[in-house]
């Protein structure tokens, strides 16, 4: 690409995201508070760089996928925020899950430096961003500016799902996340039952695939996480619980009533006030197994 890239945010999405990028032989300016996180994306080719400002230097795209709402205001907004940086014309792709509101404030600054905004969040897991399988939920109704981050899509991800305007993408990102987020902790409740009830566990799987109680957090989640011994994140229980508060928070804002998911939500926050807060979420079988007094299952 022609464009000068920059990527900011490079932890366990980001860091695989900019590489993919990278690896498709684009030059790419990246940085992260974290210098172990850098030094794995500049090992293979990212220009690392010192600050924002220096990252952001002459951008024309500059990408964003950091931890939540809070992050990204600070590198976006304000005196030193990266907008007030930018040439008019530049383009700002956040990647992050955050609040919609957020987003909308995002969104509204950078119409007043003449930047174009587009909100792209990823879905699916770590491995898929390790192996640029992400899928993208795209808020863009510009396709001049589309077609400029479209390579780069491509390049970190199989999926591109154009949501409709500005803000569309973040608002699927939520209502989707919170479908996940609970159907994992009723997962984990389902097999901490079976796990009493003393059912075996490969055959009962068999049993769940075969109806409509099947789903990707037992069989592809699960199976390939806490199952096999593997509670390493992934994605934290400390984010997850952030995404439950997002939907939470849009519910409330919209006066849709969320019951099922504020129980789901409170089990989130009771299980990251424990060192479960930086396991993966499909950890939640191990804590719920704890609470039961069950040998938590594992399937070899
Ligand atoms: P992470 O915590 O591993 O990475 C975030 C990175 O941002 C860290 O390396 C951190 O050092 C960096 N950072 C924080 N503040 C910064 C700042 N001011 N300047 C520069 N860098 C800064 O989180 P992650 O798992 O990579 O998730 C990133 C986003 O993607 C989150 O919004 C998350 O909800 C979302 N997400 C995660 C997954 C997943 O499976 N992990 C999947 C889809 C979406």
């Amino acid at each position: 690409m022609s464009e000068k890239i920059a990527f900011i945010g490079l932890g366990a999405m980001g860091g695989p995201m900019a590489s993919n990028i990278i690896k498709k032989g684009t030059k790419v300016s990246v940085f992260d508070i974290n210098s172990e996180r850098m030094k794995k994306v500049t090992e293979v080719g990212g220009t690392g760089c010192k600050n924002i400002n220096e990252t952001v230097s002459n951008a024309e795209i500059v990408i964003t996928m950091l931890p939540a709402t809070q992050q990204v205001n600070e590198v976006m907004l304000g005196q030193n925020g990266l907008i007030s940086q930018l040439k008019p014309g530049s383009i700002i792709m956040d990647m992050s899950t955050i609040s919609p509101k957020g987003t909308d404030e995002v969104k509204k600054e950078c119409d007043k430096h003449e930047i174009h905004f587009v909100d792209a969040p990823v879905g699916r897991l770590v491995s898929h961003a390790i192996a640029g399988d992400s899928l993208f939920m795209v808020g863009c109704d510009n396709e001049i500016i589309f077609k400029k981050v479209e390579p780069l899509l491509n390049a970190m991800g199989t999926s591109i799902i154009r949501c409709g305007k500005v803000g569309t993408g973040i608002r699927a990102k939520v209502v989707n996340n919170f479908q996940i987020l609970s159907i994992a902790q009723i997962t984990a409740e389902a097999l901490t039952l079976a796990q009493k009830l003393d059912l075996d566990l490969n055959v009962f799987k068999e049993v769940n695939a075969g109806t409509t109680a099947n789903n990707g957090q037992f069989h592809i989640n699960f199976m390939s996480k806490v199952l096999k011994d593997d509670t390493k994140p992934g994605f934290t229980i400390d984010l997850a619980h952030k995404d439950m508060g997002l939907a939470i928070e849009a519910g409330n804002n919209f006066r849709v009533g969320l019951p099922v998911g504020s129980s789901v939500h409170a089990v989130y926050s009771q299980a990251r006030s424990s060192d479960y807060a930086k396991k993966d979420f499909s950890a939640l079988l191990d804590y719920s197994c704890e609470l039961a007094g069950v040998k938590p299952p594992r399937i070899k």
